[in-house]
C-alpha cells in the first residue's frame, strides 16, 4: 500500500517531528495555512474518520489530547486554535489516512 503518511511514520520520508510515541506522530504540515499548522495522527494505517470502530475511542481521545499539548507548547492555548479531521472526498480530505490538523498562530476565518 501506497501511503505517504504510513511511510513518515515509518521514517521512510522525512518530515518535520514534533512529537511522537508508539501510538502516534506528529509533524509540520508541509503547506501551512497558519505559522502553526501540525498534524497528529496514528501511526497504524485508519484511512478516515467514517472507518473507525469504537475500539477506537481510545485512540482518537489521544490524538486530540496530543494536539492540545501541542498547543499549549506552541504557545497558542490562549489565543486559541482549530482542529480538524477531513472526512472523505467531499469533506475534503485528500491523504487517506487519519489525521488532525492542528492550526492555529493568527485569527482564523470561518468555516463554511
Ligand atoms: P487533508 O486535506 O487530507 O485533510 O490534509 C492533508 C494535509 O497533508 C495537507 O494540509 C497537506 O499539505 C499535507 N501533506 C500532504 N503531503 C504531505 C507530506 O508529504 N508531508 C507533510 N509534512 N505534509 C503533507
Ligand atoms: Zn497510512
Amino acid at each position: 500500500m501506497d501511503c505517504i503518511f504510513c511511510s513518515i511514520s515509518k521514517k521512510e520520508v522525512s518530515a518535520d517531528v514534533v512529537f511522537e510515541n508508539d501510538e502516534i506522530i506528529a509533524f509540520k504540515d508541509i503547506a501551512p495555512q497558519a505559522p502553526v499548522h501540525i498534524l497528529v495522527l496514528p501511526k497504524k494505517h485508519i484511512a478516515k474518520i467514517s472507518d473507525l470502530s469504537d475500539d477506537d475511542a481510545m485512540l482518537i481521545g489521544n490524538i486530540v489530547n496530543r494536539a492540545r499539548i501541542l498547543a499549549k507548547k506552541q504557545g497558542i492555548s490562549d489565543s486559541g486554535f482549530r482542529l480538524v479531521f477531513n472526512c472523505g472526498d467531499e469533506g475534503g480530505q485528500v491523504v487517506d489516512h487519519i489525521h488532525l490538523h492542528l492550526i492555529g498562530g493568527k485569527k482564523l476565518g470561518e468555516i463554511g
